[in-house]
């Protein structure tokens, strides 16, 4: 099986170009910020606050979490047999998702089953640790950036369409937040492997982005 792992901070373009490059290789998109998302979504369910060591050691176990993909090769994500998957792109889930992950019992919860995706198909998995502990072997590997500023307008517009009174301000103040609780998290925080290419989206468009990507998979997979 083949991978290609692709990560960085919120904002970055992750997902927008690991979905394209896994479109043009015919690969398996895999969303793991969903899976923090839905385990996430399962402590604000049973009114865990993101902070309680004790309550999400507590009840993990509870938490049944697949990620199924469509014939379109979207990946819709279940909590104990229920679709979840739009309930997930909240303000609140993120911040959720980006607390939980610090505690090693839930990276080491959701690490098999990511790495079991892997072996199941070619991948083009985006995350914040997937080429540094998820899929350390993959053959490509990107680190994608973008100035904070503009990660937090692309994030901005997102969100916008959802929630009209978004703002601005409070979509920027989050993602430095998150970018902090990322990088600085003591067990495999947000940061570029070794071997790992990076790539500033700041001022590039999607295409660019893409096919930068695309050129780097067809020199290191054959
Ligand atoms: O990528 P997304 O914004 O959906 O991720 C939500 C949160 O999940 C991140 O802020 C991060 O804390 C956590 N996450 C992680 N490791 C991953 C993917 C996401 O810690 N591989």
């Amino acid at each position: 099986m083949h991978a290609i792992a692709i990560d960085g901070p919120a904002g970055a373009g992750k997902s927008t170009m690991a979905k394209a490059v896994a479109k043009a290789l015919n690969y398996v998109y895999v969303d793991t910020g969903a899976i923090y998302r839905t385990l996430g979504c399962h402590y604000e369910m049973l009114g865990i606050g993101p902070k309680d060591a004790d309550g999400i050691t507590r009840l993990i176990g509870d938490a049944y979490i697949e990620a199924r993909y469509t014939e379109q090769g979207e990946q819709r994500m279940f909590l104990n047999g229920e679709d979840v998957t739009g309930l997930l792109r909240t303000p609140e889930i993120s911040d959720y998702a980006s607390k939980i992950s610090a505690f090693p019992v839930v990276r080491e919860y959701l690490l098999d089953m990511q790495r079991q995706i892997a072996r199941e198909h070619n991948v083009v998995m985006d995350g914040r640790d997937i080429g540094t502990v998820v899929l350390p072997d993959a053959e490509v590997k990107i680190f994608l950036t973008a100035t904070p500023e503009e990660r937090a307008r692309r994030r901005f517009e997102e969100l916008r369409l959802k929630n009209p009174k978004t703002s601005y301000e409070k979509v920027y103040q989050d993602l430095l937040q998150r970018d902090h609780q990322d990088t600085t998290r003591k067990i495999a925080p947000l940061r570029k492997a070794s071997d790992a290419v990076e790539l500033d989206t700041t001022n590039l468009t999607i295409e660019e982005s893409v096919e930068a990507i695309l050129k780097l998979a067809q020199e290191k997979i054959r």
